[in-house]
């Protein structure tokens, strides 16, 4: 691999390269030395003449110049040194390049020009990143791919700081080495570090050279040889944050490549002062050359060994190596005291990723989500994920400015609802029904309230003044009337609203029939007021009888409110009316909200629509669902006192709520995540993703039935 490395460099003088450089490119003028590692490179009046290593292989030569032609071709405003001419002299390759201008620099370059570092850098790379060539894959020593082999050299490395190269390099063996293969990998420069680069009179980069080290590697070992460079010469208590500035120029950077960059550039430190102390001790002559970059790579090296490698990593970027549940929940309620919802279970789940239907824990185990209707078309769904972070790189504003994601939202939402025309994007559940119960008192002038009788709504001052699940002991609100499962409603007057979630959810789960639902509305509408279909809980498919559960039953809602599983995750609510009624609300064209809409918001839920249509969720929730409950029921067990539900919402009601909580305490460890709902908590609450399909109802089943034995 290092044949290049260890066959010696020509030795031509400038007198022999002012001669050669005539007599190939009939080209004139001073000469002088560049200086160099394995070859020779000479300025040549406006020109650089670089003499190749006779061991150099043509092949990569080829590669180098393609390289260089590929990248401008893809990127022509790259300040890339292109290659004019080549020819052969005496066994050595002899090629001419365009002379580029600028300066060299280091520590002084400014915050703006060292983040200019970072993009330039990741516009080289995105132009290389679709070139292929057969002589990519050629080895060489300086590729951080085969930093192993640097152990056959750490005897030439001074004995007294030997232990900081292996130390560097038996991280690299445990922790860079095993993930090395699941590395985005192309065609690097290999070698962008200061010296390889000129710059302009700001310090932004005006000149790319050398591709002599270019190959087929890890693109975050290209990075991490930059970095490198940038962090030279910095003070120690700066050198992170440069580093961090650098690397926000290369986004994105993935999440594996993150964790293994700190690590990174270390071994390129590593790298650097061992293959120097092994050149010095052959070429004693081009000691200066070889170890122009010893002294810096030493100190930084050092700087790591008093950090800890942990603590180097983490400061350039990686991710922060997790905390314990305990101590997490020891610091969440230092920070946030008692006013937060207690964590979930008596043994709190920390989850680190998720993926489906499954969260992983921070140690690794797999835990069936029956839970969350938020992840609606499952945990960070790839087409979500994807339309949020596309959308995040290109733009976030708000409702003030048009942009389409918002508009094209509100028109895909009206589409499936007919009878609505209006609709209002705002933030969560809690906001779409306070909006919507400040249309209904503005627009009927009426202030009183029907809600279920354990109801629940929202958390701002006036939601959870409809919301009976959250009345603490005492007097409930005197605007506020709350009627039983049946829905029955007691003759009344100057009703502004009535809020039903029509699967009865935080009630214990009792699904609304079209009948009563129906005689609600009636009823609402004869007292004065108006209706509010809260489809926060049952919407998007849920039901498994169509996308909104008011329309399976028949209703028509004067408002409807969306929320939790919109977005799939990404805060994103709505309320929809009819214009007849927003007309008639004093405050209309005022109401507001920063963050309602917005075009990242808008994308998740757009994306969100269309992954449940592509993936036919509404009628796989219904299937599912009803076999979910036909199971249960199949259990038999004398502690089940109901099983009640529709599509992917299920309330099994147990003889207690001390038998519920040690019920979903036990799934809860044997790895399924379901809750409790209900007047007193007795009713389990089986409410996933929509994705659940048999073989997580199969799953469910087994931990439910060892649960009640
Ligand atoms: N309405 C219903 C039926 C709900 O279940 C919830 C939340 N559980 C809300 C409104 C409030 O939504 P958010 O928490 O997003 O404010």
């Amino acid at each position: 691999m290092s044949s290049v490395l260890e066959s010696t460099p020509p030795r031509f003088s400038v007198d022999e390269v002012g001669a050669l450089a005539r007599a190939l490119f009939g080209l004139g003028g001073e000469v002088r030395d560049l200086g160099s590692e394995r070859d020779q490179a000479f300025l040549v009046g406006d020109a650089v003449v670089k003499i190749a290593n006779a061991a150099e292989d043509p092949e990569v030569l080829a590669f180098e110049a393609a390289a260089i032609e590929h990248a401008l071709r893809v990127d022509p405003g790259l300040p890339i040194a292109r290659q004019l001419a080549t020819a052969l002299h005496d066994g050595h390759v002899v090629r001419l390049f365009e002379r580029m201008h600028g300066r060299h620099g280091g520590a002084d370059l400014s915050d703006a020009a060292v983040g200019d570092y970072g993009r330039t850098h990741a516009r080289l790379q995105r132009a290389l990143s679709s070139l292929f060539h057969p002589a990519a894959g050629r080895e060489l020593l300086w590729d951080l791919a085969h930093a192993s082999q640097l152990r056959a050299l750490v005897g030439h490395v001074d004995g007294g700081r030997r232990g900081l190269v292996e130390a560097v390099l038996d991280r690299y063996e445990e922790r860079v080495a095993p993930r090395w293969r699941s590395l985005p990998a192309q065609v690097v420069h290999g070698d962008l570090n200061l010296g390889n680069v000129l710059l302009d009179g700001d310090g932004r980069i005006s000149a790319i050279l050398d591709f002599g080290d270019a190959c087929h590697t890890a693109r975050i070992a290209d990075t991490a040889i930059a970095l490198a460079s940038l962090l030279r010469g910095r003070p120690a208590d700066d050198v992170f944050r440069v580093a961090r500035l650098a690397l926000d120029g290369y986004e994105p950077v993935e999440p594996e490549e993150l964790e293994v960059v700190g690590d990174l550039v270390a071994t390129r430190l590593a790298a650097i002062v061992t293959i120097s102390a092994w050149r010095v001790s052959r070429y004693p002559e081009n000691a200066a050359y070889i170890q122009q970059e010893d002294d810096d790579s030493w100190r930084l090296l050092e700087l790591r060994d008093e950090l800890g490698a942990d603590r180097f990593s983490e400061e350039l970027g990686a991710a922060r190596p997790l905390v314990s549940t305990r101590e997490l929940a020891r610091r969440r309620e230092a920070a946030m005291g008692s006013l937060l919802t207690n964590l979930t279970y008596d043994e709190p789940v920390h989850p680190v990723r998720g993926e489906g239907v499954w969260l992983v824990d921070d140690e690794g185990r797999r835990l069936l989500d029956a839970y969350n209707n938020v992840p609606v078309v499952g945990h960070c769904h790839p087409r979500v994920t994807e339309a949020v972070v596309r959308q995040t790189r290109t733009l976030n504003t708000h409702a003030r400015y048009a942009y389409e994601p918002l508009v094209e939202l509100a028109e895909r939402l009206l589409a499936t609802m007919p009878g609505l025309d209006t609709v209002m994007l705002v933030n969560s559940g809690s906001e779409a029904n306070d909006v919507a119960w400040r249309i209904a008192r503005g627009v009927t002038g009426n202030q009183g309230a029907v809600v279920t009788e354990h109801a629940y709504h929202g958390v701002t001052a006036a939601i959870a003044d409809l919301s009976p699940e959250e009345w603490p002991r005492g007097e409930p609100p005197p605007h506020v009337t709350r009627i039983p499962p049946t829905l029955e409603l007691p003759p009344l007057d100057g009703v502004a609203a009535t809020f039903l979630d029509t699967g009865l959810t935080s009630d214990g789960v009792f699904p609304a029939t079209a009948e009563r639902a129906q005689a609600l509305v009636r009823a609402t509408h004869d007292a004065g007021g108006l209706f509010v279909a809260d489809e926060v809980q049952i919407g998007y498919g849920r039901s498994g009888e169509d996308l909104w559960m008011y329309r399976h039953l028949g209703l028509e809602p004067d408002l409807v409110t969306l929320g939790k599983p919109m977005g799939n995750g990404y805060p994103v609510a709505a309320v929809l009316t009819r214009r007849e009624l927003v007309e008639r609300f004093p405050y209309a064209g005022t109401v507001f909200s920063t963050f309602g809409g917005n075009p990242v918001a808008a994308q998740a839920a757009l994306a969100v629509l269309d992954v449940i249509e592509d993936e036919r969720l509404v009628l796989h929730a219904k299937r599912v669902g009803e076999s979910l409950r036909a199971w249960i029921r199949a259990l038999a067990h004398p502690a089940i006192r109901d099983v009640r539900g529709i599509g992917l919402l299920t309330g099994v009601e147990l003889d207690s709520p001390e038998r519920a909580r040690a019920v979903v305490d036990a799934l809860r460890r044997d790895g399924v995540l379901i809750g409790r709902t209900g007047r007193s908590d007795e009713v389990l609450k089986i409410r996933p993703p929509l994705l659940f399909d048999d073989s997580h109802v199969a799953r469910l089943l087994e931990a439910l039935d060892s649960s009640l034995h």
